[in-house]
C-alpha cells in the first residue's frame, strides 16, 4: 500500500468533516499571496502546505528535488522527476504532518512560515499545459449525442466499441477555475434553408469532464502499454471543456471540433495525485465486442469518483443540475493512454487528457446541457423559477468532484467559471 494512503493517519493540521482535502489527499498546486510570489503547495483542508518555504526550511532534504522544483510557477519541473519521486514527496509530506510526528508541528515558528491559509491566497494555473487531448469515451454520452443528431437505431458509430476515439484540442485556452469567459462569436447555421450567419453562439455549454496529467512519456516511436499506462499519469482535475453546440453543429462535419471547442475549457486548481486515488479504484463497465490486444488491461482501472454539475444564475442562488460517476467511462485511462501512443505518437511531461463528456445511464447524470435539456426540448428548472436549455449570460457553472469509502473522502475542490456576454 502507498504509505500517505494509510486512512488511519491523523494530522496535527485541523481538517474540517467532509473537506476534500484530509492528509490522505494531498494534491499539487500553484499559488501566491500578498507577501509571497508565486510557488508550488499542496493542500491540507483550509490550507496551503507552503512547499518552497518547507524546502528552504530544509524538511525536505532528502528528496530528488532541488529548490527550483517549488520555486515555480507551475509543477512541470517538479514532473520531470516522474511518479517514485512524486510519491516519496506525499509521504514526505504525510510524514510531517501526522500528528504522532513532532518535526515540524512542535516549531510553532516554522507552522506560522509554511501553513497559509487558502482562503488569503490566490491559486493560480497549476501546469504548463504542452499538448491537450480530449477523448469521447462515455458509451451513455456518444449514444445520446448520436440519437440526436444521426440515427437513434445507429448513435454508435461502428469504430466507437474497437476505439477509444479522440481529438487534439488546444492547450492555450485551458484556464484556471475562477476565471470568467466571454461568450465566444462564430458562425452558425440556424435555419436549414439559408446561408450561414455571424454571431453570438446562442448555444453554449458545459462538457463535465475529468482531465489527468502526464509524467514524461517515451521517445517518439515508442508505445505505452496498458499495464505501464499509470506509472505516466501524475494525477487528475475535474475539467470543463465549454463548448457553443451551434458553431460545432454547422462547422465540425467532416473535420471535427475546431472554433466551437477552443474558446476556452477550466480545470481544478489541485492535482490530485493517482496514488491517492488508489482506494477507489473499481471495475470499467464490461466491454463488448471484445477489444483488440493492446486494449485489454488487468486489474481496477477506473475510480468511483462522485461529480456534480451545478448552475448559478448571476446573484442567485445554485441549481445542481447532474450527478454523475468517473466509473461509467466506457474507456479508461490506461487503455486511452495506450491508444494514444500505439503508433508511436509521444506523450511529453504536462500534457492534458480530457475523458470526454462523461454521462450516466440515468437522464439526471447526463453531462452536459445538450442531453440534460435533450436539445432544447425538456428546459432544465432552476430554483429561481426560470429555466435553462443552455447556459446564459451571467451564469456561474461549477463542478465537484469526490470520492469516498467507509472511512476517508478526498476531492477534487471545484471548477466554477461565469459566462460574460460576448466581447
Ligand atoms: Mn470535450
Amino acid at each position: 500500500m502507498i504509505k500517505a494512503n494509510n486512512p488511519n493517519i491523523v494530522s496535527w493540521v485541523a481538517v474540517p468533516e467532509d473537506s476534500d482535502f484530509p492528509i490522505q489527499n494531498l494534491p499539487l498546486g500553484v499559488f501566491k499571496t500578498d507577501q509571497l510570489e508565486t510557488r508550488v503547495g499542496m493542500r491540507i483542508g483550509d490550507y496551503i502546505l507552503d512547499l518552497k518555504t518547507l524546502h528552504v526550511l530544509g524538511y525536505l532534504d532528502n528528496l530528488p528535488y532541488n529548490i527550483a522544483a517549488f520555486d515555480s510557477h507551475s509543477l512541470n519541473l517538479l514532473m520531470k522527476k516522474g511518479k517514485l519521486s512524486a510519491r516519496r514527496l506525499r509521504d514526505r509530506v504525510s510524514d510531517l504532518l501526522n500528528k504522532e510526528n513532532t518535526e515540524l508541528q512542535n516549531n510553532q515558528h516554522h507552522v506560522e512560515q509554511v501553513l497559509i491559509l487558502e482562503s488569503s491566497a490566490q491559486v493560480l494555473m497549476p501546469i504548463e499545459i504542452g499538448d491537450y487531448t480530449d477523448f469521447y469515451s462515455s458509451k451513455e454520452h456518444a449514444t445520446n449525442v448520436g440519437t440526436m443528431f444521426r440515427d437513434p437505431n445507429n448513435a454508435l458509430l461502428p469504430n466507437w466499441l474497437y476505439i477509444p476515439v479522440g481529438y487534439h484540442g488546444r492547450s492555450s485556452s485551458v484556464i484556471p477555475s475562477g476565471q470568467a469567459i466571454h461568450r465566444p462569436k462564430g458562425q452558425t447555421k440556424p435555419n436549414e434553408d439559408q446561408g450561414p450567419v455571424f454571431g453570438p453562439s446562442k448555444m453554449i455549454d458545459f462538457e463535465l469532464e475529468m482531465a489527468f496529467v502526464t509524467f514524461d512519456g517515451k521517445p517518439l516511436g515508442d508505445t505505452i502499454s496498458t499495464a505501464e499506462a499509470e506509472d505516466y499519469i501524475f494525477g487528475l482535475v475535474l475539467f470543463n471543456d465549454w463548448s457553443a453546440r451551434d458553431i460545432q453543429k454547422w462547422e465540425y462535419v467532416p473535420l471535427g471540433p475546431f472554433l466551437a471547442k477552443n474558446f476556452a475549457s477550466s480545470i481544478s486548481s489541485w492535482i490530485v495525485s493517482l496514488d491517492a486515488l488508489q482506494p477507489y479504484g473499481v471495475d470499467t463497465p464490461s466491454q463488448s465486442p471484445e477489444v483488440l490486444d493492446y486494449l485489454k488491461f488487468d486489474g481496477h482501472k477506473s475510480y468511483d469518483i462522485n461529480l456534480q454539475v451545478a448552475i448559478t444564475p448571476d446573484a442567485s442562488q445554485e441549481t445542481i443540475v447532474c450527478n454523475s460517476n468517473f466509473k461509467y467511462m466506457y474507456w479508461n485511462m490506461a487503455q486511452q493512454l495506450a491508444h494514444h501512443t500505439i503508433n508511436g505518437c509521444n506523450i511529453r511531461g504536462g500534457d492534458l487528457l480530457g475523458s470526454g463528456t462523461i454521462s450516466g445511464p440515468t437522464p439526471d447524470s447526463y453531462g452536459s446541457m445538450l442531453e440534460l435539456a435533450w436539445k432544447g426540448t425538456k428546459p432544465v428548472p432552476m430554483t429561481d423559477g426560470t429555466e435553462r436549455k443552455f447556459i446564459q449570460d451571467g451564469d456561474t457553472v461549477t463542478m465537484r468532484g469526490f470520492c469516498k469509502n467507509d472511512k476517508i473522502r478526498i476531492g477534487f475542490g471545484e471548477v466554477a467559471s461565469k459566462l460574460l456576454p460576448s466581447k
